[in-house]
């Protein structure tokens, strides 16, 4: 990671726990926490941060306010399907050609796939719901995959450390706008 690096986070499993703790109707909202090392690493590093997340757009924002993470993020940006997530990493790839962008995700076919076809580095964190998926296609291979999120740290912690996360190879290379808050 360096001064100009871009990290895109998903929020659902990627920053707190919602398998088997949030459920569809929105119950368990209020018992979410973040992971451990979570708010430590939003609130030292110093790059920008973008939230990108699909869902409800008031009740991600609502999460975002219990775990009281929403101050970190430069851009919180909700969307509602799939291919409107990757359309957002297109844009802000394309407002920031001179950034190095990092996707930090739970789900090998969305996010990560996403930011793979962009030419991002990607990290997966297995965890929650889609924490067994494997790759279907190179293009979802992560460039590192981590089981607890405090080992971000050691990939991007600081602009001059070395990755030391387990890297999986080589990095196979819109009504959204309400979201914009
Ligand atoms: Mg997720």
């Amino acid at each position: 990671m360096s001064s100009n690096s871009v990290l895109i986070f998903d929020l659902d499993d990627t920053l707190y726990q919602k398998h088997g703790v949030v459920n569809d109707d929105f119950s368990g909202m209020e018992n979410i926490q973040l992971y451990m090392g979570a708010y430590d690493f939003l609130r030292k590093t110093t790059c920008k941060k973008v939230l990108v997340t699909k869902g409800n757009p008031s009740m991600q924002i609502k999460k975002l306010e219990i775990l009281g993470i929403k101050d970190f993020f430069e851009e919180i940006l909700i969307c509602s399907t799939s291919e409107e997530k990757k359309g957002l990493f297109q844009q802000l790839k394309e407002k920031h050609p001179e950034c190095e962008f990092w996707v930090i995700g739970d789900r090998i076919d969305s996010e990560i796939r996403f930011g793979n076809e962009l030419g991002m580095k990607t990290v997966l964190l297995r965890k929650g719901k889609y924490a067994e998926l494997v790759p279907k296609e190179p293009i979802e291979a992560p460039t590192y995959e981590l089981k607890e999120f405090s080992e971000l740290n050691s990939i991007c912690g600081s602009p001059n450390s070395k990755p030391s996360g387990v890297s999986c190879g080589k990095t196979f290379l819109v009504d959204y706008k309400r979201g914009v808050v």
